[in-house]
């Protein structure tokens, strides 16, 4: 593809792709594509091919593309002040009021957030903020962080240690050693099959509370979790899961990371996820949906509860040694305040619940009985489906078929960009929070032919 165009020879030469096959790539092996331009939930390419982005990116466009509200708000705040930090207690008019619509938009016991550029540095904030945290109240071995096979949290040194995905351990020497996994809630490939939901729920919780104990409750500090397993194959929480997780870290004074990075702002038709399935975080990370990815920008939101033990430290020990040249850079908290704003006029919260009701009932009904679908899961506008060889018995296609890679390139193939997620063969997607009930039926007839044709390959 593309194999005259100069501009795509150089990317080949030049450019380390993230996540993607180096050396394929370089040798022109890999797919290789050029967006150029993109309107509402759709993309343009080079080529002039336009595709469904039903994975909004990377689930962060959540607004869809070319809202010149965000567009203006950024250009507006270069021509006026394009930067200044925010250390020692300086910052600009946007970070400030972005600040206040986060915590207006957050749970009641949330006092303060910290501003980052990305969801893995979020999270390399919140571990060092616990740590800083726990050491100013005296309790300097509480440290351990858990985190859940299948979670993604990252890509940096402790948040690729966090993310449960071997593909970001392999040749990394991941994970680091104060970070500890537990069960993912991955109901579908439960080894015993007569569980229930809730059976399953307890077992992962028992799990948790025995790993704490094992470990000794004083050295556990936080248990980090996405309220819905993203990358790790987009998987809603089995019954009762989140209630019988947050006894187990109550009882054990163990902190709780709610990682929002997908979920906040209204991705599964409420606000937050941790409010959507009663979950109550010490810390909320928050990124993409925060600008709908006009520009890099995360957040830490802080309880008040952290927020005090901080507190205690810098009137101790002085400012705070942690920071970077651009938190809170103007112009992505000014893409942020407009991105919230159009997420409410828009009322893109109550799409999510709405439109991607009716959507999750529609690709169920589309893959009921399909011989390779093993399941459909999901909740608002973020959904899974999952391939499995039988699915009576839930066995799954050997993974040297590449099931899942080759529903997604015949998905693509037919106009729809729907991401193979990294471990299974499952099918991802999360379109733009602003999706049409016409669009969603696109998406829904275009997988089910994308499935029906690998189905026909594999006889
Ligand atoms: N946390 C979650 C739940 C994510 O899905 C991601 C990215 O997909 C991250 C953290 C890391 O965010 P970033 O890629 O901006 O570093």
């Amino acid at each position: 593809m593309l194999t005259n165009d100069r501009l795509a020879a150089w990317d080949r030469e030049n450019f380390l792709h993230p996540s993607t096959a180096a050396g394929a790539h370089a040798r022109g092996e890999g797919p290789q594509r050029i967006v150029t331009g993109g309107e509402g939930v759709y993309i343009t390419d080079r080529e002039g091919k336009r595709s469904l982005d039903g994975f909004a990116g990377l689930y962060c466009v959540n607004v869809g593309y070319g809202r010149m509200e965000v567009a203006d708000a950024i250009a507006e705040q270069a021509r006026k002040l394009a930067y200044y930090h925010a250390y020692a207690g300086h910052g600009s008019e946007p970070a400030i009021e972005l600040a206040q619509m986060v915590l207006e938009r957050a749970p009641d016991h949330m006092s303060k957030v910290y501003f980052g550029l990305s969801g893995s540095d979020a999270n390399e904030t919140n571990i060092k903020l616990i740590w800083y945290a726990n050491n100013c109240a005296g309790r300097p071995e509480k440290k351990k962080i858990i985190s859940r096979w299948r979670g993604y949290h990252g890509s940096g040194l402790m948040t690729g240690s966090l993310t449960g995905l071997h593909l970001f351990h392999n040749a990394f020497d991941l994970p680091l050693s104060p970070i500890l996994h537990t069960d993912a809630p991955y109901y579908h490939r439960r080894a015993d099959g007569t569980q229930t939901e809730a059976e399953f729920s307890a077992q992962c919780a028992a799990s948790l509370e025995a790993l704490i104990l094992e470990q000794g409750p004083e050295t556990v500090a936080a248990f980090i979790g996405e309220p819905i397993l993203g990358t790790g194959g987009i998987v809603p929480p089995p019954e009762g899961y989140w209630a019988a997780i947050q006894a187990v870290l109550d009882k054990y004074d163990v902190m709780l990371i709610a990682d929002e990075v997908v979920t906040g702002f209204g991705r599964l038709g409420s606000m937050f996820g941790s409010e959507h399935y009663g979950m109550k975080p010490d810390v909320i990370t928050i990124a993409k949906g925060l600008t709908s990815a006009y520009a890099p920008l995360s957040g830490s939101i802080l309880s008040e509860r952290i927020f005090e033990m901080i507190t205690r430290g810098t009137d101790d020990l002085g400012p705070l040694g942690h920071g970077w040249t651009y938190s809170a850079h103007p112009l992505c908290a000014a893409a942020g305040v407009a991105n919230l704003k159009l997420i409410d006029s828009l009322g893109l919260v109550d799409n999510a619940r709405e439109t991607g009701a009716a959507w999750q009932a529609m690709l169920k009904s589309a893959f009921d009985g399909h011989p390779i679908v093993g399941e459909v899961r999901g909740e608002g506008l973020m959904a899974a489906v999952e391939f499995d060889a039988d699915p009576e018995t839930r066995t799954p296609f050997d993974a040297g078929e590449k099931v899942g890679a080759r529903i997604a390139a015949a998905a693509l193939e037919r106009g729809l960009i729907a991401r193979a997620m990294p471990q299974g063969d499952i099918l991802g997607l999360a379109p733009p929070l602003c999706l049409t009930a016409v669009e969603a039926e696109e998406i829904v007839g275009i997988a089910r032919a994308a499935v029906d044709s690998v189905a026909g390959e594999l006889g």
